[in-house]
């Protein structure tokens, strides 16, 4: 057999053309790693940047999480492949132990959760010598089914009813039972109004440790006891304060990527004591209903948000009302009036990162998809199905606005009638 390497030009076009309905067999047939790299006509090496986990111009490895660049479909195989390309690791006999303690809002791991276990893995995985292990010490009620791909080695669940909703003493006594027991090296919470920043700074307390708050960066450093140096916010957020890393690390989003190359085996731990119930002195009475009207845009966690495609406004705003959802508008349906101009989403307009966004009618111009960055995920309502808001969707509908939130505002007031007449 000849070793002259045999070039396919419409193999390699269709590499190059995210628009290809074979654009994402295509890369993952480039195999393995190579996903993200391939042989280009010219005989370059020829990278795809939105690939997960490429290396910047700068040399630092981002993360296209936006995926505001990719075809639907070129999104959902590069993710496939990417999770199929990823390597298993079992740690058996750790030399230590990173916890964290996640916020898991809603009962999954948010973005900056897997931003702080990218955090531990780092820690963890510093010596590969002598790894250490992630262990997440979780509570309520779990929807999440990636663990081990958030790179936890072990995972403590608590789903007890005592935990769930705002109960740091319950909670804190959790942890104190596993430092009792499992005395890890480093403790890491997120530093988030959800309930991280109020348990780590409580834990610490009880640690008699002097946390490390508003973490944003770790740095290697001999001179550390803990061989670590961190950097966080202070002063108001006005200033950078650098410290060796204690071992309670409040740590903010973005303190690390989060892992996107390794599986880890998020084997199930049980504590051997018993957790000493908690004197409970605070009482959850649950959430404060409040108008979605009057949630500012930037802090909506959902969002229903009007584009040129929206006819029947009077259908549109009682459909807001109906999902209890803040309602969001493309700059042309300002401009022509129909939304007031501090409701605006996109470049010009207010960035926002709500965990639902509800696109209806909205054909996804790249000034409005960088203001949807942030978002968990994104729904799109749309006549064209080839349109940019479509592509960047996570599930999308195609037909008509008006017919479609109609449909859907009489779903949930069926169901919502159901639960009544039940109840
Ligand atoms: C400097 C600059 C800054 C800008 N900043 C922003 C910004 O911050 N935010 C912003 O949004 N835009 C911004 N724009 C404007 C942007 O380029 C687009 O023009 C705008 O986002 C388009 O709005 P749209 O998607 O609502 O309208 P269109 O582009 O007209 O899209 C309407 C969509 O509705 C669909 N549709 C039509 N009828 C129906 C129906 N009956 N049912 C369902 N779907 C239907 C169509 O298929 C289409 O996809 C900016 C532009 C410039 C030049």
């Amino acid at each position: 057999m000849s070793e002259i390497r045999r070039r396919d030009p419409r193999r390699e076009w269709i590499v190059r053309n995210r628009l290809h309905a074979e654009h994402a067999r295509a890369l993952a047939e480039q195999g393995g790693g190579a996903a993200s790299e391939w042989l280009g006509p010219s005989g370059l090496i020829r990278k795809y940047p939105h690939a997960i986990g490429f290396i910047g111009p700068n040399g630092i490895k981002r993360i296209d999480r936006s995926g505001a660049q990719q075809c639907g479909q070129a999104v959902g195989g590069a993710r496939q492949a990417a999770q199929d390309r990823r390597r298993n690791v079992t740690i058996e006999a750790p030399a230590f132990l990173v916890a964290v303690v996640p916020d898991m809002p809603g009962g999954r791991l948010s973005n900056h959760d897997r931003d702080l276990l990218g955090l531990a893995r780092r820690l963890a995985d510093a010596d590969p010598e002598r790894p250490g292990a992630v262990l997440a010490v979780v509570f309520g009620e779990l929807k999440e089914q990636g663990f081990g791909e958030a790179g936890i080695d072990r995972l403590l669940h608590l789903g007890d009813d005592t935990y769930v909703g705002f109960a740091p003493e319950a909670r804190l006594a959790v942890l104190t039972a596993v430092e009792r027991e499992l005395a890890p090296r480093h403790w890491l919470l997120p530093d988030s109004p959800l309930g991280g920043a109020d348990l780590g700074r409580r834990l610490a307390l009880r640690l008699d440790e002097r946390p490390a708050t508003g973490v944003w960066q770790i740095e290697a450093d001999a001179e550390s006891p803990m061989g670590w140096r961190c950097t966080g916010r202070g002063g108001a957020e006005s200033l950078d304060i650098q410290r060796p890393l204690p071992r309670v690390a409040l740590a903010l989003a973005e303190c690390a990527e989060p892992v996107d190359e390794t599986r880890h085996a998020a084997e199930a731990l049980s504590l051997a004591e018993a957790i000493l119930s908690a004197l409970s002195r605070i009482e959850d009475l649950g959430h404060v209903a409040v108008d979605p009207a009057g949630v500012a845009l930037a802090e909506a966690e959902f969002i229903l948000s009007a584009g040129n495609g929206v006819k029947d406004w009077e259908g549109f705003h009682h459909a807001a009302r109906v999902l209890g959802a803040t309602e969001g508008a493309s700059r042309v349906a300002v401009d022509d009036g129909f939304m007031a101009r501090h409701r605006q989403v996109g470049a010009t307009g207010t960035w926002v990162t709500a965990r639902v966004y509800l696109a209806v009618g909205i054909s996804g111009a790249i000034q409005h998809l960088q203001g949807i960055q942030g978002c968990d995920k994104v729904v799109a309502i749309n006549l064209d199905p080839g349109c940019d808001m479509i592509k960047r969707a996570d599930l999308a509908v195609i037909g008509d606005s008006a017919e479609i939130l109609a449909a859907l505002v009489a779903k949930v007031e069926q169901q919502r009638g159901g639960q009544r007449d039940a109840a």
